[in-house]
């Protein structure tokens, strides 16, 4: 199958988030399991410098934005992992400092600069030689690709790819002022309230939704979660509209990265088999991190995104309550300044037992996954999550709240004692949160339960392979029904 995926962002090329991750990971994963992967994305200040070897192709793209005709170059690299890098060139959308914000304020022209990147996208579709099967976009910045790939088709493209969209976080939607359609060239019946127009203003996202071939999103609750009101963001009527493709696929885990055997990373190696070096990591993320180095205390974390849907205030009300109930404390992470604060201060109060770093670290969020004992992620709502999946990896025990991929990685003993790997729990309250570590500080006190939960954890498979096979079947169930529908239609 030939895959063109098409992405704001891409690891290690450009990155904000999960996405960028998970774009390379699955680009990556597909290839692997022998399909003919290429990946567009912009071409952002910086990346030739640290890529010297992508070269830029003749092929030089016009295109129209509103009333301007816009220039885009192509850039080209092949990887070792036989994926095809596309980079669009525009270097007054694209040579900034940072992706889509500055200042803590969005670009205000993000509605033209994502516009030109999905037009840009759908030239490529459509003009690489040998053509393409599937179209892949992610997130709003790439969802009007398909309705543009919709027009071309009333415009005489004949057999255009299959289109498939991947919701990665809801709440995200690149909502503008209804004047940016005019942006797109499109005739206005698209932007009808079946399609783009979303209470007045344009809705990228909602337009993608609306037209794209097959919908999918990181886990399958998260897929349940988005047709309800309450996980929604006032899409859940579409969604619940397009329900029968739209899928849920939880994301993978890159295990050459995240792996407790070679890991420089890591203060001592261990594995399912041998679990000495993971007392000797804990021993050493205590010394890092200033606390009293005591092997029996139990060690809790969290390296997370500082917001409101992380449920980080439930876990900062949770562990000041348990604090001296015999447990420590760690924090990884940066974002409200109000709740670093909050976390500062809790380290400050109690040096021995709590420790907190603002900043992201890549490096130091490995020795905490290997020397936790348990993991706190009590998300409010969590499309797929990461963090889980590592800790699972790292023998180091989940405790979430029942939501999205936290719910469909994590099992806990109410819902079965053989594959039970952490605790869940469904309230998000700070008083429920206290309460799974209380079950947490009972588990720890018996060994060889706690060596259940870590080596159902260590020994459970969230592979990209995985991932990339159950993508490659909707792509499939697409192509099937494009296919069915042609044959009603000629007959
Ligand atoms: P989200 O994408 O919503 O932030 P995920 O759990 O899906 O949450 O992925 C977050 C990723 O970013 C994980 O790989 C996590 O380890 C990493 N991360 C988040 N904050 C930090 C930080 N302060 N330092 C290092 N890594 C971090």
């Amino acid at each position: 199958m030939r895959i063109l995926l098409a992405s704001s962002e891409v690891y290690p090329y450009s990155k904000t988030g999960g996405l960028a991750d998970m774009v390379g990971s699955l680009a990556k994963a597909l290839s692997h399991i022998g399909h003919e992967v290429a990946l567009v994305t912009p071409l952002y200040s910086g990346v030739i410098d640290r890529f010297p070897d992508i070269k830029r192709v003749q092929w030089d793209m016009r295109l129209a934005v509103g009333s301007r005709t816009v220039e885009g170059e192509v850039w080209e690299r092949q990887t070792d992992d036989g994926v095809r890098l596309l980079f669009v060139g525009q270097g007054g959308y694209f040579l900034r400092p940072a992706l889509y914000s500055a200042n803590g304020a969005d670009y205000e022209d993000n509605a033209e600069r994502f516009i030109f990147f999905s037009k840009a996208v759908v030239h490529l579709a459509r003009y690489l030689p040998g053509g393409i099967d599937v179209l892949h976009v992610h997130d709003w910045q790439s969802a009007l690709a398909p309705l543009f790939l919709r027009h071309q088709e009333t415009e005489g493209w004949r057999n255009p790819p299959v289109t498939c969209l991947t919701i990665h976080n809801l709440a995200y939607q690149g909502v503008f002022p209804a004047g940016g359609f005019a942006l797109t060239n499109l005739p206005a019946q698209y932007m009808s309230p079946s399609v783009g127009e979303f209470y007045g203003a344009f809705s990228f996202l909602k337009a993608g939704l609306a037209v794209s071939d097959v919908l999918t999103t990181v886990s399958p609750r998260y897929a349940r979660e988005i047709t309800t009101e309450e996980f929604g963001c006032a899409l859940d009527g579409l969604l619940r509209h397009r329900q029968d493709v739209l899928t849920g696929i939880l994301n993978g885990v890159d295990y050459d990265e995240w792996n407790t055997e070679r890991n420089p990373r890591l203060a001592a190696p261990y594995s399912v088999d041998d679990l000495a070096g993971k007392a000797k990591n804990k021993a050493a993320l205590q010394k890092r991190m200033g606390l009293s180095i005591e092997k029996a205390v139990p060690l809790f974390a969290s390296i997370t995104r500082l917001v409101e849907q992380k449920g980080v205030d439930l876990a900062l009300g949770a562990v000041q309550e348990m604090l001296d109930q015999g447990m420590q404390f760690v924090l990884l992470g940066s974002g409200q300044p109000r709740l670093e604060r909050a976390f500062e201060t809790l380290a400050r109060r109690h040096p021995e037992r709590a420790a907190t770093r603002i900043g992201y670290d890549a490096g130091l969020s490995h020795l905490i996954e290997a020397g936790a004992d348990f993991f706190l992620m009590p998300s409010r709502f969590e499309p797929c999550g990461l963090n889980q999946m590592y800790s699972l990896r790292y023998g180091t025990i989940p405790i979430v709240r029942a939501t999205g991929g936290l719910d469909d990685s994590v099992t806990d003993i109410c819902e079965s004692t053989e594959g039970v790997n952490g605790i869940k729990f469904r309230q998000p309250s700070t008083q429920v949160v206290a309460h799974s570590i209380r079950k947490a500080l009972a588990l720890y006190r018996e060994p060889d339960l706690m060596s259940h939960y870590r080596h159902n954890g260590m020994t459970a498979d969230f592979s990209w392979d995985r991932s990339a096979r159950e993508y490659v079947s909707v792509f499939e169930g697409a192509i099937h029904r494009r296919r069915g529908l042609k044959q009603k239609s000629v007959a």
